[in-house]
């Protein structure tokens, strides 16, 4: 992400303004505008009179126009990886396996599949029930949903809630974070150049003051991902309107090498899972406890690889930028205190000396302990602190001492031992032997636990939560039943009570309910 800062007030323009710099050049890269509570009412309104003729688009037709934006996205996956760089300074690997892969697999799985899930369902009854009633259920658009983003999936954390709230049927109102506006701005020219219709997907630029304005104006859902801090922030104005909102937020995910684990490979995907993104990834591997057994050649191969990985921007390199200038404040922070409290620096630990931008090394700690900043508190940096433990009973008991559950790691041989630590995790997804990929995997639905979030996102109960899903009943006999449910007497109430008798306690009923 850019570095952010306020670009003094000129008669020219009513509306506060940003001006951003590239995190890795330090070069200035434009200015945007603070959109207010007025601009997010102008935008609900256009949104409210386009809506309606969308919706009632059948969801086939909706669905072309992700496919449409899919081939523009291929089209102009350069002009998307340039503008994501510039901004975030992170390396073209992650750009386009995180940016651009990501988000065209997300919009080709919801063109295909959005009419299969969102299509009208007959579900069968139980019991008797079957022979008395119909239920089909209906998928209705919710109307105008607002989707608040952060910036260190720029362009992927905007386009995937976007897409879905579109196909679904609603128009969407996205405030990208004023450090990625830039990203944000370039999903709506993809669906414009796709055709979309005016008025359904409005990008209204600025920052907590234009996210909070939006959070409180008269949409029918919030989708937000960013901090906790912010997440609490929307819950409570959808809890004022009563609308309902999904929070994706911040973690603290651990991962667990157990004594059977491959070393050589967990060691791989600690550094891929610390690393990715410089550290700036929700589901990033942000503390590693290691049974004593393998400890010394699980560390031993973790700072060999790490000590090998280059850094920098523009080029080939393995690690990126520090999006913004707020991020490396905590990331310094929590290292002076793990430092001052005996963790040893085993690679990196310091500002990259040889770059300009904000770099900072890739960094492995050893000889943390559970109370320092660094294994309790969201770094979001490219730091790998790793704790030896006795077993895997204490891993389980330390990986969830946090406030966190957002995702997890647990690298070992055995199915069975994976399942039950897997299970004992608090943590809202687990994977073996392999960094946390769930956000790339729509069928596994996605969301944290505890302090991580609310709801989860994605996939076919992602995308009806879209919609309001309408149960429709239907009476077989025309409504002849409801004749007969007036007056009450005491014969009708003991033939009920006889009938309960018979489906819930005898064999036969119980073939029946
Ligand atoms: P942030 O909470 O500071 O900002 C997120 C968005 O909220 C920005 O667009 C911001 O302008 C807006 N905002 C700020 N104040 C607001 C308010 N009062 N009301 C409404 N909106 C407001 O988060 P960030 O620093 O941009 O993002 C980093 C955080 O996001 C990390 O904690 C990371 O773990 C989390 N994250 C979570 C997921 C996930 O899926 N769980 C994914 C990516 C990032």
């Amino acid at each position: 992400m850019a570095i952010v800062e306020p670009v003094p007030a000129s008669s020219e323009s009513a509306r506060r303004r940003l001006s951003l710099r590239s995190p890795a050049s330090l070069e200035p890269i434009g200015e945007i505008e603070v959109h207010d509570q007025s601009d997010v009412e102008a935008a609900l309104e256009r949104a409210r009179k386009a809506q309606p003729a969308w919706a009632a688009l059948p969801v086939e037709a909706r669905a072309r126009y992700l496919s449409r934006a899919l081939k523009v996205l291929l089209d102009r996956a350069d002009d998307v990886i340039d503008c994501v760089i510039r901004e975030t300074g992170k390396t073209r690997s992650e750009a386009v396996q995180m940016e651009i892969f990501a988000s065209a697999d997300l919009l080709s799985y919801y063109a295909k599949r959005a009419p299969k899930f969102l299509a009208p369902e007959s579900r069968s009854l139980h019991g008797v029930m079957r022979f008395l009633k119909k239920l089909t259920l209906q998928r209705i658009p919710l109307g105008v949903v607002g989707v608040i983003t952060p910036w260190n999936g720029p362009f992927v954390l905007a386009i995937n809630p976007v897409a879905q709230a579109l196909v679904a049927g609603n128009a969407v109102i996205l405030k990208p974070s004023e450090v990625t506006p830039f990203s944000g701005m370039m999903v709506a020219e993809i669906f414009q150049e796709a055709g979309l219709p005016e008025g359904l997907l409005q990008v209204l630029t600025g920052d907590g003051e234009t996210g909070a304005a939006l959070a409180n104006a008269a949409v029918d859902k919030v989708a937000f991902t960013g901090s906790v801090r912010t997440g609490r922030k929307v819950a409570e104005a959808c809890a004022k309107r009563l609308v309902p909102c999904t929070l994706e937020l911040g973690g603290k995910d651990p991962m667990i090498v157990c004594s059977d684990a491959d070393v050589e490979n967990a060691a791989a995907g600690a550094l891929a899972g610390a690393f990715m993104n410089t550290g700036q990834y929700c589901c990033g591997t942000e503390r590693v406890y290691v049974v004593d057994s393998v400890a010394d050649d699980f560390i031993d191969a973790v700072v060999r690889r790490a000590g090998k990985l280059r850094q920098g921007a523009e080029g080939e390199f393995d690690v990126g930028a520090i999006f913004w200038p707020q991020q490396m404040d905590i990331i310094e922070s929590h290292m002076a205190d793990a430092v001052e409290k005996g963790a040893n620096v085993r690679v990196g630990g310091r500002r990259n000396p040889d770059l300009e931008g904000l770099f900072y090394e890739p960094t492995v700690l050893t000889d943390v302990r559970q109370d320092m900043l660094i294994m309790q508190e969201e770094t979001f940096g490219p730091i790998l602190p790793v704790m030896r433990v006795r077993d895997e009973d204490e891993a389980i008991r330390l990986a969830n001492d946090t406030r966190y559950g957002l995702g997890a790691t647990v690298w070992t041989r055995d199915p069975h031992l994976a399942n039950t630590l897997a299970t004992s995790l608090e943590s809202g997804s687990v994977c073996i032997n392999d960094m946390t990929v769930t956000f790339g995997i729509p069928e596994a639905p996605f969301g944290g636990r505890k302090d991580s979030g609310v709801g989860q996102v994605n996939g076919e109960s992602g995308l009806r939560g879209y919609c309001h899903t309408l149960p429709i009943i239907a009476d077989r006999f025309g409504g002849r039943n409801s004749r007969s449910f007036y007056p009450f007497t005491s014969k009708k109430a003991d033939g009920m009570l006889k009938t309960a008798r018979i489906l819930f306690g005898t064999s036969l009923g119980r073939l029946l309910s």
